[in-house]
């Protein structure tokens, strides 16, 4: 019998007793709370804790964490405490990245679509900013009006290199939205012209894609970022370009607990394919000040999803589990579920792992559209109405970017930490928004 259950992991265990505990702190009900998200900011300071050490401490490395993958305030003030920055893309984000406590100059902003009151205020705080194109480029010229800048200010470039496994996620592509190509003829001598002309163009920015970009195109993407910056300092004859921002894109195993690839192993491809990002190269006595932008990597296995089986039905001979998590916590999943596969985990009505023999089941949630399923056919104990299901690895750009179709509700989102006596300890990081509070317009006193 337990010849035939692997043993769960340390990281199952643990998503176990959280459960259990939120079942006995009432913060998953049945009746009153049927979806809820945690996330283990134990495992999160671990995870910033190894990012830290896989890259050298001289110069230092500002890790600005992208916001949009959990974008939660109080996340992010933990963040910061851990010792990160913060890479913002709207308005939006700079605001919580201001809220959350990050000082200005801890802060990057990249967007390619920022306004001119956008890029002023930025400016004005002193915010990091990548420009994404030449026309951004002359609104910057207009704000500084002949001023040095407050700001680092670097121009996103683009390797044009290739994809990885999701289209959507490949910003590295020859006909990409994001950034100034390096490889259209013509656009290199542009772009060092364009450096010539802004001494205060100090940065190189890149990004090659996120979830499905292999480490090697990553890495080699930023080799020609470097490249550029050596190029520019090469015509310059003098170390105008100082830092490199080498963006995020860790991607992240979904498939099972174990973390893979691990920063370690993105700093090793690096180290071979960019070497010069580490190095004296170019008359800089310790390489290159280097940002990264990682979000995924540092959120996604540090937070799950659990939700109570409604009912359950079988049809067509296949049993389904209707239960309250679906597109509104996991809309990549739900729209694409090829490229996004999530793991399930089945619970009994205490938070207990289920046992039993595995019966093939699609996991359903409670959108209106036939297509909201958490997953086909997957195999787990047969699922009774009041068990619960964990959805692991949706630390990030799952719970926390939720979809407000059907009018559900935003979940809450509770912090996890293990006191010292072991106890699992909670705390609230998004209340759960109230299906019954509707936000009217006033009727406009004395509209025409
Ligand atoms: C989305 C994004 C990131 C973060 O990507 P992850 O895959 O979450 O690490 C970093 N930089 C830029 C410019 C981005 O658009």
């Amino acid at each position: 019998m337990t010849g035939l259950i692997p043993a769960p992991s340390p990281a199952a265990e643990r998503r176990e007793r959280i459960l259990r505990e939120a079942v006995l702190q009432g913060l998953l009900d049945p009746e009153r709370s049927q979806l809820a998200a945690f996330v283990d900011l134990d495992g999160v300071a671990a995870t910033v804790e190894s990012l830290h050490r896989a890259f050298p401490s001289a110069p230092p490395v500002l890790h600005a964490f992208a916001a949009k993958a959990n974008s939660l305030v109080p996340v992010l003030a933990e963040l910061r405490r851990l010792g990160m920055g913060c890479e913002v893309a709207t308005a939006g984000e700079l605001a919580r990245a201001l809220a959350a406590g990050f000082a200005p100059d801890r802060i990057v902003f990249d967007s390619p679509a920022k306004t001119q009151a956008e890029l002023r205020r930025a400016l004005d705080l002193g915010v990091a900013v990548n420009a994404d194109n030449y026309q951004e480029l002359a609104r910057i010229d207009r704000a500084l009006d002949g001023r040095a800048p407050v700001s680092r200010i670097g121009v996103r470039v683009n390797s044009q290199l290739g994809g990885g496994t999701i289209a959507a996620m490949s910003t590295a592509t020859s006909t990409s939205k994001f950034g100034v190509p390096l490889a259209d003829r013509g656009s290199r001598r542009e772009l060092l012209r364009a450096y010539l002309d802004r001494p205060w163009l100090t940065w190189v920015h890149t990004h090659a894609g996120s979830q499905g970009c292999p480490l090697d195109l990553m890495a080699r993407g930023v080799a020609q970022a470097v490249e550029f910056a050596e190029e520019v300092n090469a015509a310059v004859g003098r170390r105008q370009v100082v830092g490199i921002d080498i963006g995020g894109g860790l991607p992240v195993n979904f498939a099972d607990d174990e973390t893979t690839p691990t920063f370690e192993s993105y700093v090793g491809q690096l180290r071979t394919h960019a070497p010069a990002l580490f190095s004296e190269a170019s008359g800089l006595r310790d390489g290159y000040e280097i940002v990264t932008e990682f979000g995924r990597s540092v959120l996604a296995k540090n937070g799950f999803t659990a939700a109570y089986v409604e009912y359950t039905k079988s049809m067509g001979g296949r049993p389904i589990a209707v239960t309250h998590a679906g597109v509104q916590v996991a809309t990549r999943t739900v729209f694409n579920p090829d490229a996004w596969p999530l793991r399930i985990e089945a619970h009994d009505a205490s938070g207990r792992t289920k046992q039993g023999r595995s019966v093939r089941q699609d996991i359903a949630g409670p959108a209106c559209f036939a297509g909201d399923l958490l997953a086909r056919d997957r195999a787990l104990p047969l699922l009774e109405p009041g068990d619960i299901v964990a959805v692991p690895d949706t630390g990030a750009y799952y719970f926390s970017t939720p979809f407000h179709y059907n009018s559900l509700p935003e979940p809450a989102v509770y912090g996890v930490r293990t006191a010292g006596d072991g106890r699992v300890g909670f705390e609230l990081l998004r209340r759960a928004q109230d299906p019954w509070d509707v936000p009217v317009l006033e009727p406009a006193v004395g509209a025409r």
